[in-house]
């Protein structure tokens, strides 16, 4: 019989948030994975799992994902707000809608899945939001402005949210990520942006990978719940910037 609690993954279809899923199920957790492409998640054939085709952006089905999987596991005791896109690129040449796409996806998406559990969790006095940022969320990099700028707000919104709740014992932590191999980069349409990407993760003798990050989230999440680490920054040790 499976006791553990029920952890909700926005953005498991690849990258970190399907790594995050398998470190998390391994460890015995049932989970919540929720992205638009579901076949991906169904292949990833995790046991006590649930895969809800979700697009960040549909609040209510984002909703609706969660109490049906709370349905069957119990509440969702930690969301890990994975779900996002890069598109790098010079602001006088990027086109407009790439933006649009980066901040609904990563503010928008992030807040909504906020809501789906946070009142829940202040009612239980417990729970845990891991949001996934990025260190363009703590500097900003060349190409990177939008982005950057969408991350430096998912810092502001985590540590305002956690100080809104710290008093309900529970938990807002961000992990901000640097290079990590994923299919993030492949978004960006500016040749020069994307390859600039993969010319300096060889050169730094590669990227991060998806696990060392999930590794990190389930190191977060199981320090005791009066324990809030903040806030994690994570990068190949041979990345400069
Ligand atoms: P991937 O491109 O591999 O994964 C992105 C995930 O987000 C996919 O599962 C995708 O699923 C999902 N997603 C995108 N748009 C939506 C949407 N509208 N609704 C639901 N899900 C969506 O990239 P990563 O794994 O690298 O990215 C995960 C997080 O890590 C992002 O927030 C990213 O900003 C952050 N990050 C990554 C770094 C890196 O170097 N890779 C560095 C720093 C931070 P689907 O398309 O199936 O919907």
């Amino acid at each position: 019989m499976n006791n553990k609690p029920l952890i909700a993954i926005t953005g498991a279809s690849s990258g970190i948030g399907a790594a995050t899923a398998r470190v998390f199920s391994e460890a015995g957790y049932p989970v919540l994975l929720m992205a638009r492409r579901v076949e991906l998640l169904e292949a990833l054939g995790l046991p006590n799992s649930v895969c809800a085709k979700v697009d960040v952006l549909e609040k209510a089905a984002l909703a609706r994902a969660i109490q049906n999987a709370e349905q069957t596991y119990g509440p969702v005791d930690c969301l890990i707000n994975n779900a996002g896109v890069m598109m790098n690129g010079t602001a006088k040449d990027q086109a407009t809608e790439q933006w649009d796409t980066m901040i609904d996806v990563n503010l928008k998406g992030l807040l909504y899945g906020i809501k789906a559990v946070l009142p829940g969790m202040v009612k239980r006095c417990r729970g845990t939001i891991i949001n996934v940022s990025s260190i363009a969320g703590r500097k900003t990099f060349h190409a990177h402005s939008v982005y950057s700028g969408t991350k430096f707000g998912t810092h502001a919104i985590s540590e305002s949210i956690r100080e809104e709740v710290a008093s309900s014992n529970v938990r807002v932590i961000t992990v901000a990520p640097g290079m990590v191999e994923t299919e993030l980069v492949s978004h960006t349409t500016q040749d020069d942006a994307r390859e600039g990407w993969y010319d300096y993760a060889k050169k730094i003798g590669g990227a991060l990978s998806p696990k060392d990050i999930a590794e990190s989230m389930l190191f977060v999440y199981r320090a005791p719940q009066n324990v809030c680490i903040r806030e994690i920054v994570i990068c190949p040790t041979r990345q400069e910037p």
